[in-house]
């Protein structure tokens, strides 16, 4: 088995780390428990990547397969109708002693909870992310900074593996990508991304469907919620050097009060980052008693990468997040004093 786990911790993925995914997913994978696990608080591209590769699984013969992620076992209403969601247990059922474990997403062990635990006792991890901060905690990483999105590396190692794209696998691997490049918006969406998203396509996906499904359906009650959050929204022109910051927050009590569930906050970012006055935005979201999950985002002047790692979170340079303190206009201001450290360089 040592042949099975040669990869290069942090270093760049080489064509041995891709043959020696293959070669332990082909070995372990036909007899073993193969377990599948995304990153906490799951968006489309960890469920999209997951499921799509599960799927893939499935196909080559695979039956001992679980997908999972930690915390609470809540799909986010805009996944639940993904293919292959069957294929989701919740923390609780998970194999305690798997014999493959694959990660989805997830761009460092922390990310994985108590799952964490779970690469210990395996006979092999193959690591599959695209986050640059990413030292490569498995024993294979297939890690590509360059990939918009983790799906990108779930389809290269599917058709290492000989796995054809059908509907379902493409579905998954579709939401993921249009997930993480903001519907083919964001600059990481390049030839390469538009060429995977015709592959993808070509299989019979609807793309306005499934993007009405995905991005653009709320309850009435998240749009009320979303119309008080923004309200309350502060914009700070001096901030980042004068580049200016925007904020606002989102409460449990805000949730309750419109009836939502927690995933409706993910979404809010989006509008809070259109405002012109603000290179950085940032969405402060309850998760516990004085706990926020923070969103960063930036449209260039800030990394704000940098500024998540320093405050214990991570992510890419221009969208980044990381678990906060205390009051949101705490949390806040250590976020303000920080974008002033991390401007990146213009022109
Ligand atoms: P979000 O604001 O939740 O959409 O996350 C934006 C980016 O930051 C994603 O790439 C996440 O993987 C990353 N990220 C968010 N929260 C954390 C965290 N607590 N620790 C590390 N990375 C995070
Ligand atoms: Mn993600
Ligand atoms: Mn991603």
């Amino acid at each position: 088995m040592t042949e099975l786990a040669t990869s290069r911790p942090g270093g760049e993925t080489t064509d041995s780390d891709w043959s020696a995914a293959v070669a332990a997913i082909r070995e372990l994978a036909p007899t073993g428990r193969v377990l599948l696990i995304c990153h906490v608080n799951p968006d489309g591209d960890a469920l999209g990547s997951m499921l799509g590769f599960a799927l893939g699984l499935r196909r080559l013969g695979v039956t001992r397969l679980q997908a999972t992620f930690p915390g609470a076992f809540e799909v986010p209403e805009p996944f639940v109708e993904l293919p292959g969601v069957d294929l989701l247990v919740p923390e609780s059922e998970v194999w305690p002693d798997p014999d493959l474990v694959i990660t989805f997403d997830a761009a460092a062990s922390s990310r994985l909870g108590d799952l964490a635990g779970r690469l210990a006792r395996a006979r092999a991890t193959v690591v599959l992310d695209h986050h640059a901060s990413n030292a490569g905690f498995g024993g294979i990483n297939l890690v590509d900074p360059q990939a918009a999105a983790t799906s990108v590396v779930a389809e290269e190692l599917l058709a290492r593996l000989d796995v054809p794209l059908d509907p379902q696998i493409a579905e998954c691997l579709y939401v993921a990508l249009a997930t993480d490049t903001g519907s083919f918006k964001f600059d990481m969406t390049t030839p390469r991304v538009h060429e995977m998203a015709a592959r993808l396509i070509a299989t019979g996906l609807r793309p306005g469907e499934i993007s009405r499904r995905t991005f653009d359906t709320r309850p009435f009650g998240a749009v009320k919620l979303f119309a008080e959050v923004l309200a309350r929204a502060e914009l700070e022109p001096a901030a980042a050097a004068g580049h200016g910051l925007v904020w606002t927050y989102v409460t449990q009590d805000d949730l309750a009060r419109h009836g939502q569930r927690a995933y409706v906050m993910d979404a809010l970012i989006d509008p809070v980052r259109t405002v012109a006055e603000a290179d950085v935005a940032v969405l402060i979201k309850e998760t516990g008693d004085r706990t926020w999950a923070v969103s960063l985002r930036s449209k260039g002047a800030v990394d704000v990468s940098a500024v998540a790692v320093a405050l214990g979170g991570g992510g890419h340079r221009l969208a980044a997040g990381y678990t906060g303190h205390g009051t949101p206009a705490e949390v806040v201001a250590g976020v303000r004093e920080l974008v002033e450290q991390h401007l990146l360089p213009q022109g």
